[in-house]
């Protein structure tokens, strides 16, 4: 038993209070506003304050944040923040993350926590099995696409530097032959970030055209012909602005026939999921043909942030990447050290979330989700069809809608919409560009996302969009 002279006893007032502010923010969800318009004046009034010089204690602490940065907490993880790409938490996903907090495992090697090291492997596995990925492939989870992209470019760039006579990780890129890399203009921002990470530089990327979101595939085949080196191919299976699938299994083919070889790399943060479907699975026909793999679980997974997954074909190449060595941790055999395959060292346990997560809902649970939400965005799609004023832009029909009133002096008059429903908080959604038109994204892969919540989407985007 706890006494009071044990330094841990106060943890059960703290996380008592936690679990009550969290619990009441949850069941709210589905009635607060979605979000609230608010000032950086206004916030910086409520949260800024001197380093305290005396604590307050960790209850008081907590209740005293929430009530001053409540006014700018969005409702993104319930069931009507159809911005971005974002998903929510499942309870078991949540709970997992919390447990996750309150065990403190350092899940960078297994002699730091054997636990976290073989749950991430299972969590593997099981992600490889749900998305029919080959079995005996690397991975690593990682705090989302933008580092899975990461992780699986740095792989391909020392593939490629290999085939050209170096060794990039260990050599650097000095004064070696340049590393190309092929994609089209849908190529997400983080992949060029992440390219730009590795010393290839955001403006690396020669780009092809994507009519529709989908690349063209004769343009990508004249491209890579020109490349008479080794080459890297980003693919995109789930473009972010229309949910847009290139046609993998042809750029797979395409890549094998590359003589001077090619390393295909697929952004799936979120398409990735059209795998769980037989409704969609078509979408990702061929993606056992790349050599490295992307995906977010802070999206349709809905595990809490952050959180992602990158797999790849080639373990040895992605140790030789992501290699760290030093007397003091040196791996013991048979143990796996997730560290060796990510970017980081010291690192959270995230993979008991996504356990749990998976261990509650099964495969049937995931299916379910997926099958939902797409079904949602083919409601919400088929009434903008139907909308005169309105317009469905490029040629995708699966988790993102996006769409335009057309028109004169149109722009301003959607992007007033946009700003006017972040506003009034009853469906969140945000905006882009098209085809040099502004337009609305309404994405779907949110667990809690029901039909309830589409007809308030379509009667906000007609309060807002439709109203003159
Ligand atoms: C969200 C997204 C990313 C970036 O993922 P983060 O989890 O935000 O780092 C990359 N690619 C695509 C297609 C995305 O939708």
């Amino acid at each position: 038993m706890m006494t009071s002279d044990n330094p841990f006893a106060g943890f059960n007032a703290a996380l008592r209070q936690a679990l009550a502010i969290s619990t009441d923010y949850i069941a709210g969800l589905p009635d607060r506003p979605v979000g609230t318009p608010v000032s950086p004046e206004a916030l910086a009034r409520a949260l800024e304050e001197p380093l305290p010089e005396e604590g307050c204690g960790p209850s008081a602490a907590l209740t005293d944040w929430f009530s001053r940065a409540e006014p700018g907490i969005f409702a993104s993880p319930g069931p009507r923040f159809f911005g971005f790409v974002n998903g929510g938490s499942t309870p078991a996903a949540l709970a997992g993350d919390w447990l996750a907090s309150a065990l403190d495992q350092n899940a960078g090697m297994w002699v730091s926590s054997p636990a976290a090291s073989h749950t991430e492997q299972v969590v593997l596995s099981w992600l490889k099995n749900l998305f029919s990925l080959p079995a005996d492939w690397a991975g690593g989870m990682t705090s989302g696409a933008t580092m899975a992209n990461l992780v699986g470019l740095a792989a391909g760039r020392q593939w490629v530097g290999q085939r050209l006579g170096f060794d990039p990780a260990d050599d650097g890129l000095g004064g070696r032959p340049p590393i190309n890399v092929l994609s089209s203009t849908e190529i997400h921002a983080s992949a060029r970030k992440a390219l730009s990470i590795l010393g290839l530089g955001r403006s690396s990327v020669r780009t092809v055209p994507a009519p529709g979101g989908i690349v063209d595939m004769d343009a990508l085949a004249a491209a890579l012909a020109a490349i008479d080196a080794p080459v890297m191919v980003v693919a995109n299976a789930g473009e972010v602005n229309t949910g847009a699938f290139d046609p993998l299994d042809r750029i797979a083919t395409l890549c094998r026939s590359h003589k001077p070889g090619a390393w295909l790399h697929v952004d799936g943060a979120f398409g990735l999921f059209a795998a769980v479907s037989p409704q969609s699975s078509h979408l990702v026909r061929g993606i056992e043909g790349a050599d490295s793999v992307a995906s977010d679980a802070h999206k349709w997974l809905n595990v809490p942030y952050d959180s992602g997954m990158v797999f790849v074909r080639d373990g040895d190449i992605l140790r030789q990447a992501m290699a760290a060595t030093a007397a003091y941790i040196a791996p013991q055999d048979g143990r796996w050290d997730p560290h060796s395959h990510v970017p980081e060292f010291s690192r959270r346990f995230r993979a008991l979330a996504a356990w749990c997560a998976l261990k509650s809902s099964g495969r049937a649970g995931y299916r379910a989700i997926v099958e939902t939400c797409l079904d949602n965005a083919k409601t919400f799609a088929h009434w903008v069809e139907q909308e005169r004023s309105l317009e469905l832009l490029g040629s995708s029909r699966f988790n993102i809608v996006c769409f335009r009133r057309n028109g004169d002096a149109s722009d301003a008059l959607n992007l007033r919409a946009v700003a006017a429903m972040q506003a009034e908080g009853r469906a969140f959604t945000t905006a882009t560009q098209w085809r040099g038109k502004t337009a609305l994204r309404a994405a779907f892969d949110n667990w809690a996302t029901g039909p309830e919540d589409v007809a308030i989407l379509i009667q906000a985007v007609k309060d807002n969009l439709l109203a003159d």
